[in-house]
């Protein structure tokens, strides 16, 4: 308990797996907690100051089901392993074995395939404030301006990136990274992504955070790496710090950290990421979202590439085009493009398997992951023509990292066996004819055991029993087994040693049996240590290759390209037109994800979407579910695909590059921090008008939906002149407020459009077109009945609205409005309802039932 008490205090935050034999073991509060958090069994063990220990465990083969179950639960996991090997024989000395703390198990420092989502990066990151910004002495506006030190490090791949933010654009990178962890100083504020936060690290000062990041990559100053501020040296030192607790002072390999411009990217907030569904569903899931509507790639590394453009899309039309040149040479040759695809097929996680062996965590299926993936790479090579040059630049560049690293193959395929086990401590890993060491071992013990397994007969026939086996005992090694009947014939032999006696079967063993059992015994270990070297060795070798990592993203970016060239090859998805101005046309646009969800037999209605200089601002009319807010969204999502360097799900698509997309779509209830839709409305309509520029794309669903209609009106009709006329963006305003339309006279680049209902027979029917024009009617009754919304009140708001519309003043000008006394229940109802409660229904006979009945309906 001493031994645990001790490795506790050193990681009090974590819980303790504490290893003993072939279970991790949990005591007191933490057993309580993992018991309750993993379902399994609580028990006691001893007594700690008179009161009874609680204890719970898991097998060390599930551990991994287990802590995977902790860590979604929030929970940090210490694992103490045994660091001394068991000691056999009495001579040993006594106590328990010694135990350290060899990992710190964090959500944001996995490298296990079971613990981790594979197509999605696992990051882990750090945060740190402007030196001498100290949050007392500074004015709100000034605490807007400072900088915000931010390192982000995916420890199973390796990615180690870095920049220097405005504490404005804070929000944003977090909606983008999505960290698994964050590191932060308790005083700023991570919103909705709080949860991720770790417990409090020391923050080191400038000059020890460079020492520590170069010593970290042993170069002499970080600097060598790019140009880093003192609050990005400072994160980043934060980052690699705790991942270098969290494994026990080993430092994975990671890529040289590398600062990352501001801009560059489209500014996305986290409003705006919400309401687009790009790589996660409102529910968490990722069903429904853009990724899963265009993602055709056939490999994890692939697919966290393409979340990884969709968070991040682009704001260089010449980086833009050269993604697009890359896949569209793809599109144009189907069959290069199906025989790379086969190839990545068969093309392992190598990003991920490089981060486990980097760890010393590897297992023998990382080394075949390295080697199958050589072999992908050269395949991949192969199907892109035996003339590279003849690639588009993009293309080209993945292709030349393809052929690194021959002789590693050849190496790890005569190494590493065909059939491998989970483990390396399983044996068998590596394959006969490699080590000319290890064979040996290996022929010795399989000789000393093929001697074993002939002197069964041998013996049989020696001592004259037929029923005597030779078996293999855990504790006792090879013995003689014969039964008990026959044990006395034999018992005095000068040749037979007794060993053991059970109720059935009694044991013995000869000199020869016991050389030949140690014989075995020494070769097996042997064997196992010398496979133990071979395999650290070709650890060694592969992470010596530094042209791995880079070979390992130029398959992720071949599947990524492939996958489009895929999408678009079946002419539905086309190559967008992406220019440095402010174009803005889609011809046939259509929402991926609602589409894919529209039922059989319903066609998506695609639609245009012309936001030109002269009309940039459209306002959209139209009654709910007539398709207002799919238009608003797929016109945002085109941006998104385009920017991304991917194919567009339109016909033709034109857009100027887009610097900050603002979509507010959807009702966004904010209930849960306590405020109202309407309050959060205005916040979101605030952020827009201070953020958005003449080069963003703003597109907005029913502002002012949340207030009285005179107030909702005035407010929508204010924002859409600001939008249009001070800041001068593109944008769609979907309103139902038709008054707005009137102001097309004054505000010369708006271009009223409407969705096309259709009426009939008293229904109505959607079209889902978008057409120029405004909306005549708003339907609401019409939709209310769609939506089961009892007929008497239908029929009762049907015919309050003709009486409003008779005195309502429609245009521009809302005018007041109603005379209550019109809305108020008409006489006749008053009666009838009078006379209805007059009766007794149980006290009727069906006669006079029917008799009230005539009645009523002839006053009716
Ligand atoms: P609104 O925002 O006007 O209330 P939505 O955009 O939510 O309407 O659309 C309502 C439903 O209509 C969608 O869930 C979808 O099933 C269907 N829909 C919308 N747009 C289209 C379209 N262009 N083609 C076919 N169906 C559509």
């Amino acid at each position: 308990m001493a031994q645990w008490f001790a490795l506790k205090a050193e990681n009090p935050e974590a819980l303790l797996f504490f290893r003993m034999g072939d279970f991790y073991e949990l005591f007191f509060d933490d057993a309580t907690a993992a018991a309750a958090a993993l379902d399994i069994a609580l028990t006691a063990r001893g007594t700690h100051a008179g009161d009874p220990i609680s204890m719970c465990g898991v097998p060390v083969a599930a551990a991994s089901a287990y802590l995977a179950r902790l860590i979604r639960r929030g929970f940090r996991v210490a694992v103490a392993e045994q660091t001394e090997a068991p000691r056999k024989g009495k001579g040993a000395p006594k106590g328990p074995l010694a135990r350290a703390v060899v990992r710190v198990v964090t959500p944001g420092t996995l490298t296990e395939d079971e613990l981790l989502e594979p197509g999605r990066s696992n990051l882990l990151l750090a945060l740190a404030e402007q030196p001498g910004s100290g949050r007392g002495r500074k004015s709100k506006a000034a605490d807007a301006e400072s900088l915000i030190g931010a390192a982000w490090i995916d420890v199973s791949t390796g990615l180690f990136e870095t920049a220097s933010i405005s504490a404005a654009a804070l929000a944003a990178l977090l909606g983008r990274l999505d960290p698994a962890e964050i590191l932060a100083p308790a005083d700023m504020a991570l919103g909705e992504h709080d949860s991720a936060r770790a417990p409090e690290v020391l923050i080191p000062n400038v000059e020890t955070a460079r020492q520590r990041l170069a010593a970290a990559f042993d170069v002499a100053s970080v600097d060598a790496f790019g140009t880093f501020t003192d609050e990005e040296a400072v994160a980043a030192s934060v980052a690699v710090d705790y991942v270098q607790r969290s494994q026990a002072g080993k430092l994975p390999r990671l890529a040289h950290p590398s600062p990352q411009m501001e801009g560059g990217v489209l500014g996305i907030d986290p409003a705006t990421r919400a309401s687009l569904d790009i790589l996660r569903a409102r529910d968490g899931g990722t069903e429904h979202t853009l990724f899963s509507a265009m993602n055709q790639t056939v490999t994890s590394a692939g697919a966290r590439m393409v979340a990884e453009w969709l968070a991040a899309p682009l704001t260089d039309p010449a980086r833009i085009a050269a993604r697009q040149d890359g896949w569209c040479w793809l599109r144009e040759s189907p069959s290069c493009s199906a025989a790379l695809r086969d190839a990545l097929k068969r093309a392992p996680d190598i990003a991920r398997a490089l981060g486990r062996l980097s760890l010393g965590r590897g297992q023998p299926r990382d080394l075949a992951a390295v080697r199958d993936g050589l072999h992908a790479a050269r395949a991949a090579a192969a199907a892109l023509g035996a003339d590279h040059t003849a690639l588009p630049a993009y293309l080209a560049r993945a292709a030349a990292s393809l052929g690194a690293a021959p002789e590693l193959e050849v190496e790890l395929v005569r190494a590493v066996a065909d059939d491998l086990p989970a483990r390396l401590e399983d044996g068998g890993v590596i394959a006969a004819g490699y080590d000319g060491e290890l064979d040996g071992y290996r022929g010795l013990r399989d000789n000393s055991r093929r001697i074993v397994a002939g002197l069964q007969t041998e013996y049989a026939s020696r001592f004259g029993v037929a029923s005597l086996k030779i078996k293999h005992h855990a504790q006792l090694g090879y013995v003689i087994e014969v039964p008990v009947a026959a044990s006395a014939r034999i018992k005095d032999r000068d040749d037979l040693m007794f060993r053991q006696g059970t109720a059935s079967n009694a044991r013995f063993s000869t000199e020869e049996l016991s050389s030949l059992d140690a014989r075995i015994a020494e070769a097996a270990e042997r064997a196992a240590a010398r496979e133990k070297a071979v395999f650290a060795a070709l650890v060694e070798r592969i992470l010596a290759e530094e042209a791995l990592p880079v070979l390992a993203r130029a398959l992720a970016v071949l599947d990524v390209l492939q996958s489009c060239a895929l999408l678009a090859a079946g002419g539905s998805w086309c190559r967008p037109v992406v220019t440095d101005d402010t174009a803005f046309v889609l011809e046939g646009c259509r929402h991926p994800v609602v589409e894919a969800a529209l039922s059989k037999g319903t066609r998506f209605t695609p639609n245009g979407c012309d936001l030109s200089a002269s009309r940039r601002v459209m306002l959209l009319t139209g009654p709910n579910m007539a398709g207002k807010s799919t238009f608003l969204r797929q016109t945002a999502l085109a941006v998104l695909l385009a920017q991304g360097g991917f194919p567009v799900s339109a016909d033709k698509a034109h857009i100027g590059i887009v610097d900050q997309l603002f979509s507010r779509v959807g009702a966004s209830d904010d209930l849960a921090r306590g405020r109202s839709t309407f309050m959060v409305e205005m916040t979101e309509t605030a952020a827009i008008l201070n953020q958005a520029g003449p080069r963003s794309l703003v597109v907005v669903d029913e502002i002012g939906r949340g207030t009285a209609t005179l107030d909702g009106l005035a407010i929508a009709w204010a924002v859409l002149e600001a939008l249009h006329s001070t800041v001068r963006c593109r944008a769609i305003f979907a309103t139902h407020f038709h008054e707005l339309a009137g102001l097309v006279d004054t505000l010369p680049r708006l271009s009223p459009h409407t969705m096309a209902v259709r009426e009939w027979r008293g229904q109505i029917v959607f079209l889902h077109e978008v057409l120029a024009g405004s909306a005549k009617k708003s339907w609401g009754v019409h939709v209310a009945k769609l939506a089961g919304v009892p007929p008497s009140v239908v029929d009762r708001a049907g015919r309050l609205l003709r009486e409003l519309e008779r005195d309502h003043a429609t245009g521009p000008k809302p005018l007041p409005l109603f005379d209550t006394q019109k809305i108020l229940p008409q006489e006749d109802e008053n009666t009838l309802r009078k006379r209805l409660l007059e009766v007794d229904p149980d006290a009727l006979t069906p006669r006079a039932a029917l008799d009230i009945l005539y009645e009523l309906h002839k006053e009716a």
